[in-house]
């Protein structure tokens, strides 16, 4: 079968000939029908060879959805053919954390060597994915597998950031998101839907705050160093409760904690390897930062149910299989449209 593989440090990925994956016992084999691309997997080829750890080659891709195509020994429940989407956070399954399906946050993964598919198991982009457990699934009924495969990371880790600050989006709130790119397009629409708050998006270029607008940001402010003056003039000098920051460099960072009101939450989700500087005085009294990591089981459900209710409008831009690498060139030049999403079978 083919795989678009990361095969040497620093070189770009190359679509390859590998092995067709046999299911061991309880692991399922899916036939790819999508598989969304992630700035994280910029984010792990650009690594230098002493931090880097997930193993080469590396098959990418840790957004996936396909078809039951063969089961290993001992699973039940599950019918060939059922369409489905991958839940990418592998954990244990059977301590504290994945009880509660936070297999996102399971303390023994690295101790057992479980790692996400695309992110040192083998991934999505590729014709056959092996998922190790039929509890790594979510069917998705008649859904379009290229609309929701980004649900499983692009929808799953902001809706994850937004829900365990709801309590502080009351009407009157305002949201900040920085970066509306795969993730941050949804993002503004799950706060325009879970919440009252006032949306306000930040981007670089007049094309991706378009994107914000049109779906759902009630203003738009362009990402330089007056943004956080800009945003505060819009708010009559107020800060934000909520500010999300899908970049994560170190003027977004800056930028996030200076819109943020006494009290708020301040979500670094991006990977950019920026740093928060927090003191009394820097930070808004009270304020809480944190570096949340993708989101849980039961998110990822209650996600494809939104889903299925119509409530998301999902940006793509899709790819063949071959042209995978040239998704990831126009990841690097920031020039896709919402999220790039392969399909193996055009
Ligand atoms: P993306 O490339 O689709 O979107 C990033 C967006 O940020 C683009 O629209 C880009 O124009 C914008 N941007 C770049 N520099 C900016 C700046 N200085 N100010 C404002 N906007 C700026 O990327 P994505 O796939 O949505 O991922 C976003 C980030 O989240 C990445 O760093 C990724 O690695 C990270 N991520 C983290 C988790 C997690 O669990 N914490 C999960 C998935 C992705
Ligand atoms: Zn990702
Ligand atoms: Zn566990």
């Amino acid at each position: 079968m083919r795989a678009v593989q990361y095969r040497e440090i620093g070189a770009p990925p190359e679509v390859v000939e590998v092995e067709r994956p046999v299911p061991g016992p309880g692991q399922v084999l899916l036939e790819v029908t999508a598989a969304g691309i992630c700035h994280s997997d910029a984010f792990v080829m650009g690594l230098p060879a002493e931090q880097y750890t997930y193993g080469l080659p590396l098959t990418l891709g840790h957004e996936g959805a396909g078809r039951v195509a063969e089961l290993g020994p001992g699973v039940q429940g599950l019918e060939i053919g059922t369409s489905v989407v991958v839940y990418g956070p592998w954990g244990c399954g059977t301590c504290h954390a994945c009880a509660q399906g936070r297999e996102n946050y399971c303390p023994r993964a690295a101790e057992l060597g479980i790692q996400p598919p695309g992110l040192g198991a083998p991934g999505a982009l590729a014709d056959l994915l092996l998922v190790d457990s039929a509890r790594h699934l979510v069917p998705i009924g008649d859904l379009d597998p290229v609309a929701t495969v980004p649900l499983t990371d692009a929808g799953l880790t902001p809706y994850h950031a937004i829900k365990r600050s709801l309590p502080k989006l009351r009407a009157g709130s305002t949201a900040v998101a920085i970066g509306t790119g795969g993730l941050g397009h949804l993002a503004i629409q799950l706060l325009r839907h879970l919440s009252p708050a006032r949306v306000v998006a930040l981007d670089v270029s007049e094309e991706k705050l378009a994107l914000a607008t049109a779906v759902g940001a009630h203003d738009v402010v362009l990402s330089t160093a007056d943004a956080a003056a800009e945003v505060r003039a819009l708010l009559g000098g107020r800060g934000a409760q909520l500010v999300l920051d899908f970049v994560g460099v170190d003027p977004t960072i800056a930028t996030a904690l200076a819109v943020a009101d006494v009290d708020s939450d301040v979500t670094i989700v991006g990977i950019g390897g920026g740093t928060a500087h927090l003191g009394f005085g820097t930070v808004p009294f009270e304020a809480s930062v944190s570096v949340p990591y993708w989101g849980s089981r039961s998110e990822l459900i209650e996600l494809v149910e939104l889903a299925h209710a119509g409530v998301l409008d999902v940006h793509t831009e899709v790819f063949s299989l071959t042209d995978a690498p040239r998704a990831y060139e126009r990841l690097h030049a920031g020039t896709l449209d919402g999220r790039a999403v392969v399909v193996p079978s055009l």
